[in-house]
């Protein structure tokens, strides 16, 4: 949920200045408090995008599914995103690989409009900025927390190293934070310009360790996206988890990282 930082900014907001509110990962940071917040500072005609299906969404906004995206569409009471009339682009039309990330491009330009606020909320929050810096809206970056996953007693069933105390102590002497938040890993990157990390004889990459020490053993149909777009970053709440097929496209991650390099 949104932490005491958050709160502040939320308050320094003026009522009803967002033109759009972006939330991924909603399930764990909604609550009836948060999304009366947020039907407070949209615009009247503002959006609320949302992944995942959150509880309670329902009770203060209207909301829409859009089947084709898996998509929670909300606008205020009164005054409801017509999503029908919204065109979602196909997957390839957009320069994003990572699904979450292809969907806030299109709905930041789709639902608002250049000179707009708009709020980016969970893991979502790097993309969103990028976006708008791109686009001539006023990104704003909130919730950089969400709550860590307790493992059950004894730890995780065949993943001690996700518990082992040596191993998660180890691990936060590695890396080091920047001034956009990221644990930037201090090992050797491997080939494919991801850190790597031996817990107990098991391999992991380093920013998998970081996920999962944090949120639990992953699927391992399924992997890893970084919404900060840098390789070495372990920071778990800069990751979120995709299907395979989500993360292929990794030139333009690399060019976003040549970018950033300059
Ligand atoms: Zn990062």
């Amino acid at each position: 949920m949104l932490d005491g930082n958050d709160r502040q900014w939320l308050n320094r907001i003026s009522a009803h200045s967002a033109g759009a509110i972006l939330l991924n990962q909603a399930k764990e940071r909604l609550d009836r408090e948060t999304l009366e917040n947020f039907a407070f500072l949209l615009q009247e005609d503002g959006a609320l995008v949302v992944w995942g299906s959150p509880d309670g969404l329902d009770e203060v906004f209207t909301v829409r599914h859009h089947a084709a995206t898996d998509l929670y569409l909300a606008g205020t009471i009164d005054a409801p995103v017509a999503d029908a009339s919204i065109p979602v682009p196909k997957r390839q039309a957009v320069f994003s690989p990572s699904f979450p990330a292809m969907i806030a491009t299109w709905a930041i330009q789709a639902l608002s409009r250049q000179g707009d606020l708009v709020l980016g909320i969970g893991t979502i929050r790097g993309v969103v900025a990028d976006v708008c810096r791109q686009s001539h809206r006023k990104g704003l970056e909130l919730a950089g927390q969400t709550l860590k996953v307790e493992p059950p007693d004894g730890g995780w069933e065949g993943y001690p190293e996700l518990t082992n105390e040596e191993c998660l102590a180890r691990f936060q002497t590695k890396w080091v934070k920047n001034e956009n938040g990221c644990h930037i890993w201090q090992g050797k990157p491997d080939q494919d310009g991801y850190g790597r990390y031996s817990a107990i004889g098991v391999q992991y990459k380093a920013h998998r360790y970081a996920y999962c020490a944090e949120f639990g053993p992953l699927n391992p149909v399924l992997t890893l996206g970084h919404e900060c777009v840098v390789r070495l970053c372990v920071n778990p709440y800069h990751l979120h988890a995709e299907p395979q097929e989500d993360n292929t496209a990794e030139m333009w991650r690399d060019k976003r990282l040549r970018e950033r390099a300059k």
